[in-house]
């Protein structure tokens, strides 16, 4: 029941209104007994998104496209981890104390662990905000990390950041990786026939992630299991990072298998 003591959480983004976060992190609230609801906000400015967070005594919030990197400037204090990514997706209000996390980091080296990271050599295609992420936690699990992005200045830079090898687009062909990451929105709905890697320059033996989740099975998704490759859905990531976030907030882990079947189950 939503009463006078009900907590707000929320997702801030422009646009946010396609978000899935509200459906989750309502559920895991539900399914925890705990009085709380979670709104997603379109907003203009990061700083008028921090400062509802004070006035309106928020106790957490989401972060998304496009305010990751903006919102930083507006918070008393940053995560290690999410300072050196460059980017916040986690909000959390300790008493009027705004601290910033990032999930993404974590989240996208979860499902890959059961595989295996160390000394593998992991292809990350892209260099955006999403790859930022995936590079850190990949590194901080000793992988061996190629990068390859269309903007070849975007792309030697986050190699260089991390320690990897740039490898460029044109190139890609040529890569042999045991595992490739997708985290450029190529795939995503409505282009959903475009896909990020060279179709023949995958084999049976990789393991193949995306991070886009709409539709969960990419072209890129699909082509890799027809060639045999073990493949890794985008909401894998999405739910790892949100149960990371729900315990920042709540210091209680969510049920994730709930939070996947509702996703799948919610328009
Ligand atoms: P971003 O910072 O804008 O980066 C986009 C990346 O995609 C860049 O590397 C960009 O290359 C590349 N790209 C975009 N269109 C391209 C095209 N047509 N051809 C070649 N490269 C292209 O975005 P982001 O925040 O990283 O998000 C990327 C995707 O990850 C989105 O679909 C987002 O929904 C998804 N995501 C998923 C999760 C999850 O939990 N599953 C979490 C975060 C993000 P250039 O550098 O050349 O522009």
């Amino acid at each position: 029941m939503i009463d006078a003591a009900t907590r707000l959480y929320c997702v801030f983004g422009n646009p946010a209104r396609h978000s899935k976060g509200p459906v989750i992190h309502n559920a895991a609230f539900k399914n925890k007994g705990i009085n709380a609801v979670y709104l997603a906000f379109e907003v203009q400015h990061a700083a008028g998104a921090v400062q509802a967070v004070r006035t309106l005594d928020i106790r957490g919030a989401s972060v998304t496209i496009p305010f990751k990197e903006s919102i930083m400037e507006h918070l008393d204090w940053i995560d290690p981890t999410a300072r050196a990514i460059g980017a916040v997706n986690t909000i959390v209000n300790e008493d009027g104390v705004l601290k910033g996390y990032n999930t993404d980091c974590q989240a996208a080296v979860a499902p890959l662990i059961p595989f295996g990271v160390s000394g593998k050599v992991v292809c990350i295609v892209g260099a955006g905000g999403a790859a930022r992420a995936v590079a850190h936690g990949i590194a901080a699990q000793d992988g061996d990390i190629i990068i390859t992005n269309r903007t070849e200045q975007k792309g030697q830079a986050l190699a260089e950041a991390v320690n990897a090898r740039f490898i460029p687009a044109g190139e890609m062909a040529s890569i042999r990786a045991d595992v490739v990451i997708n985290t450029t929105s190529i795939g995503m709905t409505p282009k959903v026939d475009e896909i990020s890697f060279p179709p023949e320059a995958l084999i049976p033996e990789m393991v193949v992630m995306d991070v886009v989740y709409t539709p969960l099975r990419t072209r890129l998704l699909e082509t890799a299991e027809q060639k045999g490759c073990t493949t890794i859905d985008g909401l894998s990531m999405f739910i790892a990072q949100a149960a990371a976030q729900f315990e920042l907030w709540t210091g209680t882990a969510p049920d994730t298998d709930l939070m996947r079947s509702t996703i799948l189950t919610t328009d």
